[in-house]
């Protein structure tokens, strides 16, 4: 082989190299999930709102929400499998079916020196937030995931279920007598316990708010949105110059679902439309930052059957009580949204992330890869 030939090939080589990577790399990630949001939940806000924020995406992608053995699954399933990339078993928060920790985008992302955040609407210790913070064999041992919350690196909290913290001879419901708020304030924590009280613009970048006892009120008997909560904690991670990633959740849509309550469901999500619109003004503002927009799974099995023209006065109907197995929507905004057209398993979500944040991270246990 002549010099210049070999010299050729590396040069075409090199060039594959650097063109194989057919996607842009954001800098931050805005992962926000409806809880039961399943493809009706979404028509219901799109027809009902002519501003929906959900008409300004347009890379979508449709997930099939299974276990790892199961067509139907929970909500510790269905966020591990979009905190880890591997699916598993129901009531399982980041474990595989041996019970081993399954390392999660968060950690990912603070090896790389990114800030990481939740903003939830259900307690703090419920399962989704739960699956991207801490493991734990199951969703229903919450005081002891509260306790490994002072192992998880996460800049910023906001949710509710403040009795999981505190001793049951201090308002609390802790048997132990432990005060995790205590012990996280040693570990350079701030709390603050009521919205107003939230910084607004001062940087204090590892923090919780922890603004009632159990989940937060309803979006229709409180004062403040999942919009406002998202503004807060975007003013704080945005400090970090490397990047970050925030996960914000709708999680009250699921007991709406749940409660077979149609009222309730638009409610919660146009609390939940105020957070997407609140990620997709930062995004834009900022230029490099991918906003998703999924769900779990699908809850009630909910069905719009009348209504007028214009959206309004809707009759939604529901089929049942518990989950489903209907397609959850995947909408991307952002560099890097190529990645989340077509359909795909809901553990190919977290892969697609854990792609964006270090395209040679590499993923074993191909038979969790059933479709
Ligand atoms: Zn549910």
């Amino acid at each position: 082989m002549s010099r210049i030939f070999r010299q050729l090939l590396f040069v075409v080589c090199l060039s594959v190299l650097v063109f194989a990577q057919d996607f842009r790399k954001p800098q931050n990630i805005i992962l926000l999930i409806g809880d039961g949001m399943g493809l009706n939940y979404v028509a219901a806000n799109v027809l009902q709102d002519a501003d929906s924020p959900f008409r300004d995406f347009k890379t979508i992608g449709l997930s099939i929400t299974k276990t790892i053995d199961s067509l139907i699954t929970d909500s510790a399933q269905g966020a591990t499998t979009i905190a880890t990339g591997y699916r598993t078993r129901k009531t399982f928060i980041a474990v595989d079916t041996s019970l081993q920790p399954l390392y999660s985008i968060f950690e990912q992302s603070k090896k790389l020196g990114l800030s990481t955040g939740v903003v939830v609407t259900d307690e703090i210790s419920g399962a989704t937030p739960m699956a991207f913070l801490v493991h734990d064999p199951s969703r229903y041992n919450k005081e002891k995931m509260i306790e490994k919350l002072l192992d998880s690196k996460v800049d910023i909290i906001i949710g509710g279920g403040k009795k999981y913290f505190l001793p049951d001879n201090d308002g609390g419901i802790r048997p132990d007598k432990r005060n995790i708020i205590s012990e996280l304030r040693t570990k350079g924590y701030k709390f603050y316990f009521s919205f107003d009280d939230l910084p607004e613009v001062e940087a204090y970048n590892k923090f919780y708010g922890i603004l009632s006892d159990s989940g937060l009120p309803k979006a229709s008997e409180r004062n403040y949105s999942l919009g406002q909560l998202t503004d807060t904690a975007l003013k704080q991670l945005s400090n970090n110059s490397i990047g970050f990633v925030l996960m914000v959740e709708g999680s009250q849509i699921d007991w709406a679902g749940h409660n077979n309550d149609a009222g309730y469901a638009l409610s919660e999500l146009k609390d939940f439309a105020t957070a997407i619109s609140s990620a997709l003004r930062f995004a834009e503002k900022d230029g490099n930052t991918l906003v998703l927009v999924t769900a779990d799974h699908e809850t009630g099995g909910l069905a719009i059957t009348a209504g007028n023209y214009d959206g309004s006065n809707m009759i939604i109907k529901f089929v049942d009580n518990h989950h489903t197995g209907g397609f959850v929507p995947v909408f991307a905004k952002g560099p890097g949204e190529e990645l989340f057209n077509g359909i795909y398993g809901n553990y190919m979500i977290g892969r697609k992330i854990f792609k964006l944040l270090d395209p040679t991270h590499r993923f074993n246990q191909s038979d969790y890869l059933t479709r």
